[in-house]
């Protein structure tokens, strides 16, 4: 086999944040509120305050309201539940997000259910999870989302496709089962979820036309599990150690790339390949919040999202 189309996740991100950028402007022309995001910080988890930064830095670029709350590592759950209250009765914020995980005195489910349904834009509220699972609309996880996009734009055909996930968290596998099994354009695959108790994985990996890796182990899925010609979407993000690089670590995925990209018709890579998605589908679903509060319908046409 030859090399692997690369799957450039950080250009269609690009892409995707200058769309963003421009709904922006058409909301202020149309004179709407700008899209705003709040997010919340409790403690100081090194990799968690990066990825809120970053969130930070994105919502500025692309022309948002941004608020961020940073709240100490003892924070009560009812402290938390009022910064909440705040952000939902705050007619310039639209999206609002606490970012994961939270210290062990917080019950994150709670803090999950009390962000308002059309303010979540994480997509993991009861109601949004529900609708999800019905066919209704409402905002989906941004990774899972983030998959479908990447697999749409790139034109890889899911229709029909047999399509193995490994991973069933609330946060990415079950969502994308439920995204990429809907009926439409970007979905329409046969779906597969796998998970640590499942059997003879290696087997049903190579059967796959889609092979998506969601599980949090690094290079777990070796090039023999792997069909040829096959597409692979890594979305693991595993630190390991590297005494050569800047901070001691590098960052691989759930894939071992360097032998799979031998293997695979096209791959995306760590990174580079889905995270960089995931931020631009949290500013997709800020707009089409916003977009709604203005009573404007939804701008994203096909079934990405
Ligand atoms: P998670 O909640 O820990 O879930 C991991 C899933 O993988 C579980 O369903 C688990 O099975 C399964 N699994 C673990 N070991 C396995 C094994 N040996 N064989 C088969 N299945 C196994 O993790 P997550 O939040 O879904 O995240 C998954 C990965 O994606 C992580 O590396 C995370 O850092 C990354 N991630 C990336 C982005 C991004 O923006 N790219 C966003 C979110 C997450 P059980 O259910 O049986 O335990």
């Amino acid at each position: 086999m030859g090399q692997a189309r690369i799957l450039d996740g950080k250009a269609l991100a690009e892409q995707i944040r200058g769309e963003v950028a421009d709904g922006v402007r058409k909301l202020k022309e149309g004179g709407a509120r700008i899209p705003g995001l709040g997010v919340v910080l409790v403690g100081d988890n090194p990799a968690s305050r990066a990825y809120v930064t970053m969130k930070g830095k994105a919502c500025q670029a692309a022309g948002f309201h941004s608020v961020q709350m940073d709240l100490p590592e003892q924070t009560t759950q009812e402290e938390l539940l009022a910064k909440v209250r705040e952000l939902n009765a705050d007619e310039a914020i639209h999206g609002v997000l606490v970012q994961l995980p939270l210290p062990p005195q917080i019950d994150e489910m709670a803090v999950v259910r009390s962000i308002l349904p059309e303010k979540d834009v994480d997509g993991l509220h009861p109601v949004n999870a529900g609708n999800l699972v019905i066919g209704l609309p409402g905002f989906a996880p941004c990774t899972p989302l983030g998959v479908c996009e990447l697999l749409t734009r790139t034109g890889i055909e899911t229709k029909g496709c047999f399509t193995v996930i490994i991973g069933r968290s609330n946060l990415v596998g079950k969502p994308l089962a439920l995204l990429l099994s809907r009926k439409g354009k970007g979905a329409d695959a046969t779906v597969c979820m796998c998970h640590s108790r499942t059997q003879d994985l290696a087997d049903i990996a190579r059967r796959a036309d889609i092979l998506i890796a969601a599980m949090g182990r690094a290079h777990f899925v070796t090039a023999d599990m792997i069909k040829p010609g096959a597409t692979v979407i890594d979305v693991g993000i595993n630190r390991v150690e590297d005494p050569s690089a800047k901070r001691g670590y590098r960052l691989v995925g759930d894939v071992d790339y360097e032998a799979a990209v031998q293997v695979a018709g096209a791959i995306t890579p760590v990174p580079g390949g889905v995270g960089p998605l995931t931020i631009a589908m949290l500013l997709r679903n800020t707009l089409e919040s916003a977009r709604a509060a203005a009573g404007l319908p939804s701008a994203v046409t096909h079934n990405g999202g």
